[in-house]
């Protein structure tokens, strides 16, 4: 799946066409305060796949300049979940790499009387912006020579200052209706280790200064944005202008993905792993791309979702059915079908007489060769799901097993089920059941139809498994409620079953379709000899 056309696009070829720009720059510019998530996954795949479609590059460049937040252990989850979606960036840089440039363009503001040192307090300042309704009032400080900024910047930058004490700040315009114009601070005072700059610097750049300057160092031409700063971009421009960079770099704005019954919401994320909610940011229920990626996504199944959704200008909501459309689409051709019993049922084929059991040749995926062949075992013993079973045929539409009734078991033979020995409470403790040996699948046989068709595991050779079922984390999704009360109780199951011999080796990553199941991933707490496997997503949406 290609992107289709969209509002950037159609910039991007006129800009080409016009000979505006040589080639197409973009960035993908995360904080590093969290690990990513499918809202993240539009933004990379939009910026990687728009440069790559026109042969231009795209950098990764982690904005850093709030040295409080962030931490160097989700810089390495971060290239990780990229890498992961196969993308390659030109350059990984940070914002933080620019401190000295951004520092000496701020110089420059302060030389052309366009930034002044201003000794008031966030909260004055705050107060002195005015509203949407009211004009701000003039700092006191603004009137302050060239000189004296210049001055009082480079002692904000020595460390004469406390936090707080004093700004730098744009001197714009306090009546402008647009209120990021009114004087925004640039550098602000925070005596603080920063991750990659250690004590170097007690001043740090805001976002909206140190952004367009380290667009136009790194030659991007269109810096792409979530829709929340589309107010920002006079000042984008300003900057850019004032500044004189050589480079000028453009900011167009896309709106935000939002998935049904998923948490986007960095900070929703952390309460939920830091209350114990979930059990990691990799929790398999969560959205992170390290938590869909243990779940059994696949970066396929995620880049045609994201490009199936298009972009647009304004913030959307799409159904979660859609991702997991895009799932089922990606490994249904992908991957094997095996036999996994969830909830085993004992059966003794009676007429079966040997103690061996017999190794049939299957297809892994019958609409895909390329899958090759494995051997599955038959024999006197075997598992199939309780669920397969009723005592009594419950109607006419149950294709499965019931007394007296015959079904074909997959890949193998037609069975009959001819006793069912109880437990003294009752419940079903075995079946025994003939098998017809000229039924074999592959025999050709067609005498007679079976009342259905079963999976099963052969039980002398099966391994024993955990399988994780999951349901979404979130009940009611549009609710006002409180996050701790919409927990789904119910949304992380474990069931302790078997599953057929080629699986007992399975790896942390493989993944599967258990035939009538689902698809199931195996996750990385297998232990040894009881392989674990994650429920990525059923077989059938069950939304019609
Ligand atoms: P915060 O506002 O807490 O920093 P953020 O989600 O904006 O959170 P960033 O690390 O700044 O986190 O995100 C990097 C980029 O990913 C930004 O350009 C942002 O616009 C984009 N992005 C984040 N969430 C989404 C989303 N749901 N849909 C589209 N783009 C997103
Ligand atoms: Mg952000």
């Amino acid at each position: 799946m290609e992107m289709e056309s969209n509002f950037i696009k159609t910039i991007m070829e006129e800009d080409l066409a016009e000979g505006r720009v040589k080639e197409i720059v973009t960035r993908f510019p995360p904080e590093p305060n969290a690990y990513l998530h499918i809202g993240h996954a539009r933004a990379i795949i939009t910026n990687f796949e728009l440069a790559r479609m026109y042969g231009g590059r795209t950098n990764l460049r982690f904005d850093d300049t709030n040295p409080v937040k962030e931490d160097v252990s989700f810089v390495n989850a971060i290239k990780d979940d990229i890498q992961w979606l196969g993308y390659q960036p030109a350059q990984v840089v940070f914002g933080s790499d620019y401190f000295e440039e951004s520092y000496q363009l701020a110089v420059r503001l302060i030389k052309k009387g366009l930034a002044y040192v201003c000794d008031l307090s966030a909260e004055e300042i705050s107060h002195f912006r005015g509203t949407l309704t009211e004009a701000g009032k003039d700092s006191p400080y603004r009137t302050r020579t060239v000189e004296e900024n210049l001055d009082l910047f480079t002692r904000m930058r020595s460390g004469e200052f406390k936090d707080g004490e004093k700004t730098l700040r744009a001197k714009i315009d306090m009546a402008s209706p647009n209120i990021n114009m009114r004087d925004p601070v640039i550098y602000r005072i925070l005596h603080t280790t920063h991750h990659n700059t250690g004590d170097e610097w007690c001043i740090y750049p805001m976002y909206d200064f140190a952004h367009p300057l380290q667009d136009a160092f790194e030659g991007v031409t269109h810096s792409l944005c979530s829709l929340e700063y589309v107010d920002h971009r006079v000042l984008y421009d300003w900057f850019i202008t004032h500044c004189e960079t050589k480079h000028v770099p453009h900011q167009y704005e896309f709106g935000r993905l939002n998935i049904t019954n998923t948490i986007m919401s960095k900070r929703y994320l952390k309460q939920l792993v830091d209350s114990g909610v979930v059990t990691g940011y990799d929790d398999p229920r969560l959205p992170t791309l390290v938590g869909l990626r243990r779940r059994g996504y696949t970066p396929e199944a995620i880049r045609d979702f994201i490009l199936s959704t298009g972009l647009s200008r304004i913030n959307s909501t799409v159904s979660s059915e859609m991702l997991e459309n895009s799932l089922r689409n990606d490994l249904i051709g992908k991957v094997g079908r095996y036999f996994a019993v969830m909830d085993p049922l004992p059966v003794t084929i009676t007429n079966y007489l040997s103690d061996e059991v017999e190794w049939l040749d299957v297809l892994n995926n019958a609409d895909n060769e390329s899958l090759g062949m494995r051997k599955l075992a038959f024999g006197r013993h075997l598992f199939i799901e309780r669920s397969d079973f009723a005592m009594e045929k419950p109607n006419k539409h149950w294709k499965r097993l019931s007394m007296g009734l015959e079904v074909r078991l997959i890949h193998a033979y037609f069975i009959k089920c001819e006793e069912v020995v109880t437990n003294p409470d009752g419940s079903i403790k075995e079946l025994r059941c003939t098998y017809d040996p000229n039924t074999r699948s592959g025999s050709g046989f067609t005498g007679r139809k079976p009342n259905g068709n079963l999976h099963y595991v052969e039980a002398s050779t099966a391994t024993k498994a955990q399988f994780n079922l999951f349901e979404p984390l979130l009940v009611d999704s549009d609710s006002d409620r409180p996050l701790e009360e919409r927990i789904n109780p119910d949304s992380w199951k474990i069931q302790m079953g078997v599953a057929e011999a080629a699986l007992a080796h399975a790896k942390p990553g493989d993944k599967f379709q258990f035939v009538r199941q689902g698809f199931f991933a195996t996750d990385r707490l297998s232990l040894p000899g009881v392989p674990c496997f994650n429920q990525t997503v059923e077989l059938k949406s069950r939304v019609k």
